[in-house]
């Protein structure tokens, strides 16, 4: 992938090394209480690729999210830090692409924040932890990364590759799409009022939308920036494989339980991350209304 020297973004905040607390550790969230089925399904699925952001917290959480108590000023990472420089350089180009097909849809785009951090922080939606893998949350508008994912995902997954590892970011900033077009908000709400299995059914629908919303990105991306090189897209795509939900359940427990799948099989994940690059059209990623996934 084709990035040094593109712009970066201001909107990174480094948290790195200071966690500070949060009021007593372990978990802070209230609210309804879950199945101990679902939490460990979340756990596990979030502790392989926890790509399960605000689902996983939303889950736990049930509720609108406590307003965070801290806001300390931001502090950018060091200028010699290349994963840092990365990670900004990506997100800028998220800013660009996405606040130039906002302004085509009449639309303004705001800008998330990204946060790293080590260990775990404070967020709107309760304690991010690093095992959760990266996330977003909704009620701060917020992407939280651990740059030890990224460790992970090579070690684990066997899943290298620069584009790889922006599609991570691409499609957390997808979830902030959703949330700004009110499709998050609708989704969670829809989801208080269903069973377990059918409220799991509509996160996989999130989650396929996110991933497509990522390629719409990358499409993107490389029209204006030319940032794709040979490789690239088989990399993403085999990082999508590695993260889908069966084979991380196939890893995690021998057996695939289709009812508790929150992210899409890695087939699903493949073809609509797919839909996205090849179209860069966000009407081709309405997986709400997709007979098939
Ligand atoms: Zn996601």
């Amino acid at each position: 992938m084709r990035w040094e020297g593109n712009r970066e973004s201001d909107n990174v905040e480094d948290r790195r090394g200071d966690y500070d607390g949060g009021g007593g550790g372990g978990f802070g969230f209230g609210g309804r209480s879950v199945g101990i089925g679902t939490v460990v399904v979340a756990l596990v699925a979030s502790y392989f690729l926890g790509i399960n952001p605000a689902t996983l917290l939303s889950l736990l959480s049930g509720g609108p999210a406590p307003v965070p108590t801290q806001q300390a000023p931001a502090h950018r990472p060091p200028a010699d830090d290349r994963m840092a420089r990365f990670v900004s350089t990506v997100l800028a180009d998220t800013e660009d692409t996405w606040t130039e097909l906002f302004r085509e849809r009449g639309g303004q785009y705001v800008k998330p924040k990204l946060v790293l951090f080590t260990g775990r922080t404070r967020t709107a939606c309760g304690i991010g932890q690093s095992a959760t893998g990266p996330f977003y949350c909704p009620a701060d508008q917020e992407i939280y990364i651990d740059l030890s994912f990224y460790q992970l995902m090579k070690e684990r997954f066997r899943v290298s590759g620069e584009f790889a590892e922006a599609y991570v970011i691409a499609h957390e900033v997808g979830h902030h799409v959703q949330k700004l077009i009110g499709i998050s908000d609708k989704v969670d709400n829809a989801r208080r009022r269903m069973s377990e299995a059918q409220a799991n059914a509509l996160s996989v629908r999130l989650e396929l939308q996110a991933d497509c919303f990522a390629g719409v990105w990358a499409y993107h991306a490389d029209r204006t920036r030319n940032i794709l090189e040979e490789g690239d897209i088989e990399s993403a795509l085999n990082a999508a494989t590695a993260i889908g939900d069966d084979t991380l359940q196939r890893q995690a427990q021998g057996y695939v339980v289709p009812d508790s799948f929150t992210h899409g099989t890695s087939a699903q994940r493949v073809r609509w991350f797919t839909r996205g690059i090849e179209s860069g059209k966000m009407s081709a990623c309405n997986t709400f209304e997709a007979r098939q996934l």
